[in-house]
């Protein structure tokens, strides 16, 4: 496989979106994504970011357009700046076309201007909550003003910002038209997501778990909500609504399939490539990078890879007491 052909998959997929996991660590724990006491990878096993960067840049020579970094929360992984700055050469050149990431938002102020000085354009702020002792009970951490603050010094810097929302039984399903509301009136794109069965956590996933069809019948029934042609080839089907102005989406992995035409795959942190976020496939691309100072291993691991994607997820929904459908947390893999 040559170092430039590009990535297409035997369904005839191409790839150019890759996520990438900088850290499986977090500074929140939220309880539909973590156990309270994670235990989490030893450092040593994480890739360096020249490891990344390297791995980054293969896949750049190889079509991929689009970057998300990600986690566990990437901006609590030391010199996760020294990355980025690296990664944005890729932007300058012309060869990527974004580069973005997708973040908690808690060290937001800290990071927005040289963010937005490296040329991220736009970034998802994960907020489940706008009530101050709500947040903190779903996300096990009192840090609502700090995402707030990390928001607004986002928008200040001229970043564009969504965010994203997990629908919650129990725990957010009252405040979301609220939170509709809320994003439209600044401004910002909101996407709701249903939770995923990966990884142990102590709540009883079936208890968590919203129906996003029944949030939309709801909120059809007060406002008007215009279906939009936007796919991003990922897996959110988007409205507007008519009554706020603002754009809505709707993550469905479990009541709805959205694998046809998915064009990403999921970079670890450890150097495992995930073929889908919903199967145990996966590529070691830590033993290729490393076996060679030079990347035709890594090219050929790479190509190799694509040959596995699988065509589709097989979740189901929530069975009480069930076991994950995945051992790995979304954190590992990379949400
Ligand atoms: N820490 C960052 C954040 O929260 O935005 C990035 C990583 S987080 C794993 C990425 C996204 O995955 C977040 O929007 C989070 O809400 C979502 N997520 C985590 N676990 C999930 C699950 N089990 N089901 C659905 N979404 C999940
Ligand atoms: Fe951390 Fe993001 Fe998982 Fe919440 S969803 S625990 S912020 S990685």
């Amino acid at each position: 496989m040559s170092q430039g052909a590009p990535l297409v998959d035997s369904f005839g997929r191409t790839i150019d979106y890759v996520r990438v996991s900088v850290t499986d660590r977090c500074n929140l724990r939220c309880t539909y994504c973590m156990s309270e006491h994670m235990t989490f990878m030893p450092k040593s096993n994480l890739l360096s970011l020249d490891e990344l960067d390297r791995i980054c840049t293969a896949f750049v020579h190889r079509g991929v357009k689009h970057l998300r970094l990600t986690g566990g929360e990437p901006l609590v992984r030391r010199d996760f700046m020294t990355l980025v700055r690296a990664l944005s050469r890729h932007l300058t050149s012309g060869a990527l076309e974004e580069l973005t990431l997708t973040t908690n938002g808690v060290r937001l102020a800290e990071f927005a201007g040289g963010l937005a000085e490296a040329g991220v354009k736009r970034i998802n702020v994960s907020l489940d909550s706008l009530d101050r002792a709500n947040f903190a009970r779903i996300t096990r951490g009192d840090e609502l003003h700090r995402v707030l603050d990390g928001i607004a010094a986002a928008k200040e810097a001229g970043i564009r910002i969504k965010i994203n929302a997990v629908a919650l039984k129990n725990g957010n399903e009252k405040e979301l038209p609220e939170m509709v509301r809320w994003a439209h009136g600044h401004g910002m794109d909101i996407t709701l997501i249903e939770t995923m069965p990966l990884g142990f956590i102590e709540e009883e996933r079936s208890d968590q778990f919203l129906s996003l069809t029944d949030v939309r019948r709801e909120m059809e029934s007060y406002w008007t909500l215009s279906d939009l042609s936007d796919r991003t080839g990922g897996p959110a089907r988007y409205v507007r609504v008519e009554e706020t102005g603002g754009k809505l989406g709707f993550i469905t992995p479990l009541t709805h399939n959205f694998c046809d035409t998915c064009q990403r795959v999921r970079l670890s942190c450890t150097g495992t490539l995930h073929m889908c976020l919903g199967q145990e496939i996966s590529v070691d691309l830590r033993a290729p990078l490393r076996a060679s100072p030079d990347d035709d291993l890594l090219h050929a691991a790479i190509g190799q890879a694509m040959a596995t994607k699988p065509k589709a997820h097989d979740f189901l929904l929530p069975v009480s007491g069930a076991a994950p459908a995945l051992s790995r947390h979304m954190s590992v893999t990379g949400g």
